[in-house]
């Protein structure tokens, strides 16, 4: 495209190069700058998950959030990119699954009941040999039972790295610890290979839940999908849920967990803090912990 508009279009597409590496590199060395002199620019946003067959709050996923000072709020979407590729992933990881589990364990505290902590995993966290005691060396020290922990990779990334990805999830899988299919239905898994993977939990992702409203497409993919992962004996959770017809769809499909701006947005430690105390006070009392 570039050449057919002659020497002009060529610079444009060189600057347009140029100005995304320039950015990428401008991200890189300020996240290193932030990860080793100022932590306190990257914090967790919570998005509580609601259990939809219990009638609960079930869990809460973090979500990394990265505050620079002059460049404003960056989004994970272009950071976490970045951390992968700088080798940064592993520290912004580990800050997450140590700031987050402190905040379920005080929370569990809290409501007398172990909440649930889902977590973000790339391939390339994977891909670190220690990664797996390195978890749970962590869970360890912050008193947090395996089970508690849920680990979300994304569907279209684990079958890319199959034999990585089913060696080390199964090992964590095997401590206790739930192993979740993210975006479900984005990706081109084959069910042979689906079928092998070390899974208990699918993720919908947010287009088909979005879909519910007009297509009635959606709602046939989702209930392949429930199908599916009731049949290889999976739970699923409904992501980016933002109206009352969806939430009230995916109930009636027999859907198990839903999560959505519709429900909450996430939000800082504090405001959920606040939240998640104030629906736990709201429980009928058969539902709430002894
Ligand atoms: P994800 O894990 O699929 O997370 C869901 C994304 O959807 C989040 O975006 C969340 O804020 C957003 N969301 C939740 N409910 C709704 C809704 O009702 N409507 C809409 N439109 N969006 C909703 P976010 O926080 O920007 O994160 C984007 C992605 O970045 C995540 O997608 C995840 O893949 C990645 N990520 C975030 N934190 C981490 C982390 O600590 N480690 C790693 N490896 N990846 C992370
Ligand atoms: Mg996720
Ligand atoms: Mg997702
Ligand atoms: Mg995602």
């Amino acid at each position: 495209v570039a050449k057919s508009q002659g020497k002009g279009g060529m610079a444009l597409f060189d600057s347009q190069m140029k100005q995304q590496a320039d950015r990428r590199l401008e991200l890189e060395i300020e996240l290193r700058h932030a990860l080793a002199d100022d932590p306190a620019q990257l914090t967790i946003a919570f998005q509580p998950i609601f259990s939809l067959t219990e009638g609960r709050i079930q869990g809460v996923e973090a979500l990394a959030r990265w505050n620079h000072p002059t460049l404003g709020a960056i989004s994970p979407a272009q950071f976490i990119p970045v951390a992968e590729e700088a080798g940064l992933i592993g520290a912004v990881g580990a800050f997450v699954l140590e700031e987050a589990g402190r905040q379920v364990v005080a929370w569990s505290r809290q409501l007398g009941r172990p909440l649930q902590l889902s977590i973000n995993l790339s391939v390339r966290q994977l891909q670190e040999e220690d990664i797996v005691e390195r978890i749970q060396a962590t869970l360890q020290r912050l008193g947090i039972v395996a089970g508690q922990l849920e680990l979300e990779v994304t569907e279209s990334v684990m079958m890319q790295h199959p034999e990585l990805v089913v060696d080390r999830l199964s090992r964590l899988r095997k401590s206790g610890i739930r192993i979740a299919a993210d975006d479900f239905g984005t990706g081109y898994s084959s069910m042979a290979v689906l079928a092998q993977l070390p899974l208990d939990v699918i993720k919908v992702d947010r287009s088909f839940v979005s879909g519910l409203e007009e297509h009635s497409e959606a709602t046939a993919i989702i209930q392949a999908i429930l199908e599916l992962a009731h049949a290889l004996n999976l739970t699923t959770t409904a992501e980016g849920i933002e109206t009352q017809l969806q939430w009230d769809s995916l109930q009636e499909l027999g859907c198990t967990n839903g999560q959505g701006y519709f429900f909450c947005r996430p939000l800082s430690a504090e405001a959920i803090g606040s939240f998640l105390l104030e629906k736990e006070a709201a429980l009928p009392p058969q539902l709430k912990a002894a």
